[in-house]
């Protein structure tokens, strides 16, 4: 998890500190450390607080960054999953212990296509999203989902709406994130928001009472369970996703543009230009994955190793695309793989608009029609496993 800051550090030595929990499995104990953030060369030092003695010298640490430390998030140091549970001074909370919270957020099936335009209201509304999947919802899912509902009069059509077709859904990340996604929904029946909020996403992409566009957690308590449920983190797998695995092609988003905040406009125009998407989801690529995803560039492309570095530098969002010859059709749709060849000769293209170089040209599109089924399989079937 990683969200956006604006350190400005106002000494050489500004650091910040925390109290982190790590379980040692063999002493099965739970120990407690300080840990210390030293922002200008991102080295990181621990205490052990119940023998007081330093546990780890200052060492650079370069997976760690300002935007992973925030309290009630997870961090890796050295192998090391640690808990951070506090802030250990004023100075660190007052610049990191703002109201950073997580909610879920569900595009539900009557705004399934106009994801695009949702996303893109998310994401110029200051909220990150951090997870993201495409599932079709079985009724026990539903059902499961909706249950503190389960007593009232619309309980069933409810449910078979929320099953009629693909939601997407998004833990979003963001200052007071639950009370933000929820003024951006406005009220919970269309024609109201319609009148009293006209701006709000109900309003514009509601259909009535029960089909109103997107759910929203009430609490951040409801949060924590609701994301548990599609992005369990401890055990069980969450609802599936959609891939179909047949006439289709593979789309990624690069991690450049997903940062840039572009997700909702690839989408709504891969969308508006009549092609499916049928899965979709946000990964976290391991550069071990990136490797065997590019394998076929490896001493073909000058730029393979670039393309690792890319790959993984943050989220990246996959996709089943379908459509009549969609390999083909997509292909040209996204354009020449290098950005400037692009704007000369297709500046209509995804490449032309979004592209700043040959590695981060924006996406990835499979190259021939029988690699696109293998690439869909590499992150639906694989990679989510
Ligand atoms: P919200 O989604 O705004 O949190 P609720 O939790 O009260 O609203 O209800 C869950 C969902 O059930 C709503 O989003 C809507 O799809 C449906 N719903 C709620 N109230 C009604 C109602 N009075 N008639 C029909 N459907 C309703
Ligand atoms: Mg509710």
């Amino acid at each position: 998890m990683r969200r956006q800051v604006n350190w400005t550090p106002y000494s050489d030595e500004d650091r910040c500190a925390f109290v982190a929990e790590w379980y040692d499995p063999n002493a099965a104990l739970l120990r407690r450390y300080q840990l210390l953030y030293y922002t200008k060369d991102g080295s990181v030092e621990m205490f052990d607080m119940k023998s007081n003695r330093v546990f780890l010298k200052r060492t650079k640490y370069e997976d760690l960054h300002v935007e992973d430390l925030f309290v009630g998030n997870k961090i890796n140091v050295f192998s090391r999953q640690l808990q951070l549970i506090e802030y250990a001074d004023q100075y660190t909370a007052r610049k990191l212990g703002s109201k950073k919270e997580k909610t879920l957020a569900v595009i539900k099936p009557d705004a399934f296509a106009k994801m695009g335009a949702i996303i893109e209201l998310i994401l110029s509304a200051d909220l990150t999203i951090t997870k993201m999947k495409m599932v079709l919802l079985t009724r026990k899912e539903a059902v499961d989902f909706y249950l503190e509902h389960q007593t009232k009069t619309f309980f069933n059509d409810l449910i078979n709406f929320m099953i009629s077709g693909p939601v997407i859904a998004m833990e979003l990340l963001g200052d007071e994130a639950v009370c933000a996604w929820r003024r951006l929904m406005g009220p919970t029946n269309s024609a109201t928001a319609r009148s009293e909020e006209p701006n709000s996403l109900r309003a514009k992409f509601g259909t009535d009472g029960t089909k109103n566009a997107t759910h929203g957690s009430d609490s951040v308590a409801s949060a924590a369970r609701e994301l548990e449920f599609f992005f369990p983190t401890s055990g069980g797998r969450g609802p599936s996703n959609t891939a179909k695995y047949s006439d289709c092609t593979c789309c990624i988003i690069k991690p450049h543009a997903v940062s840039a905040k572009c997700t909702g406009t690839i989408i709504r125009e891969i969308m508006d230009a009549g092609f499916e998407i049928s899965a979709l989801q946000m990964f976290k690529i391991e550069i071990a994955n990136a490797e065997e995803f590019y394998e076929v560039y490896k001493g073909v492309v000058a730029e393979y190793s670039d393309m690792l570095v890319e790959l993984c530098a943050g989220p990246c969002i996959a996709m089943e695309i379908r459509g009549e010859d969609a390999p083909k059709r997509f292909r040209e749709f996204c354009g020449p793989s290098d950005p400037e060849i692009a704007r000369h000769l297709r500046p209509k293209t995804l490449r032309a608009r979004y592209g700043k170089s040959k590695v981060r040209n924006a996406v990835h599109c499979s190259d021939l029609p029988e690699d696109g089924l293998l690439e869909v399989q590499y992150f639906f079937k694989i990679l989510e496993n």
